[in-house]
């Protein structure tokens, strides 16, 4: 839990992001802009060009169960609003059969990673090298 940034006074404070935090937010940007270039800009689902607050990026596998897998690009999917709200999360039994179907060999690697883990912000460092070298690479195509 995040704790809660009230004074003694009872007056509040405006929060302050510890340096962990700002790694993840860090992270997550960074996982959001390789998928977005790595799908096209394309939502998987209906092909629809997303842009902006359209443009969702799904977790296959919840980050709140799957830890380990929450910057993971296998992981994660460039969804529209509609199909990542409406849809996705409103039918999981579908949408499990669909993401199975559409990226079997990403299941596939994904299944055998264990889901824990716990990010310290050397760990999160690595994650973002890795992914900014991804997105350098879809990018500029130096593979
Ligand atoms: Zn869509």
């Amino acid at each position: 839990m995040k704790p809660a940034y009230i004074t003694k006074t009872g007056k509040k404070k405006r929060k302050v992001k510890t340096p962990l935090q700002k790694m993840h937010d860090k992270c997550w940007a960074m996982a959001k802009k390789v998928v977005y270039l790595r799908d096209h800009g394309q939502c998987q689902r209906c092909f629809k060009r997303v842009e902006g607050a359209n443009a969702h990026t799904s977790h296959t596998f919840p980050k709140s169960t799957h830890a380990a897998l929450k910057y993971n690009l296998l992981n994660l999917t460039l969804i529209c609003y509609h199909d990542h709200i409406n849809w996705w999360h409103k039918n999981p039994v579908e949408s499990g059969k669909w993401i199975r179907e559409t990226y079997p060999k990403r299941m596939a690697i994904i299944e055998k990673i264990a889901r824990c883990r716990s990010y310290r912000v050397d760990d999160l460092q690595e994650i973002l090298e890795e992914l900014q070298a991804e997105y350098e690479r879809l990018k500029y195509g130096n593979s």
